[in-house]
């Protein structure tokens, strides 16, 4: 497995979750653009959303419900932002399919 972000889903990294059941898995960002900054991905490996379909549907859902929920855990009460890059242009530096949760401070527009 060289996807460190497989590695992480499997417990192969120690990485604490702050989630997971079969479908995804949740932990901090390592370097957090936000006083609370964590990722959801998937336990299955997909590249990025561009290499998603229908049949992503129900998992897709599941990444964006599990944000929520976490959000409201973590004490994001005033709101936060949800980033998913994808490819060269869209930033994207781990090709395994993730969504930044951002939050803790007014997060601006645009992005910086
Ligand atoms: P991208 O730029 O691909 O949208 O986001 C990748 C994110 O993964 C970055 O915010 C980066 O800080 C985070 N990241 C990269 N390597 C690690 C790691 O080993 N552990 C954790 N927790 N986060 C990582
Ligand atoms: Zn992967």
């Amino acid at each position: 497995m060289d996807c460190l972000f497989c590695r992480i889903a499997a417990g192969a990294v120690p990485v604490p979750a702050l989630y997971q059941d079969e479908q995804v898995y949740a932990f901090l960002d390592i370097a957090p653009q936000a006083p609370v900054h964590f990722l959801v991905i998937p336990k299955l490996h997909v590249q990025s959303l561009a290499h998603t379909a229908r049949e992503h549907t129900a998992l897709l859902g599941h990444m964006l419900a599990v944000a929520a929920e976490l959000a409201a855990r973590e004490g994001l009460l005033d709101g936060f932002r949800t980033v998913i890059n994808s490819g060269e242009d869209g930033g994207q530096t781990i090709d395994h399919l993730h969504l930044h949760v951002l939050g803790g401070r007014p997060m601006g527009w645009p992005p910086g």
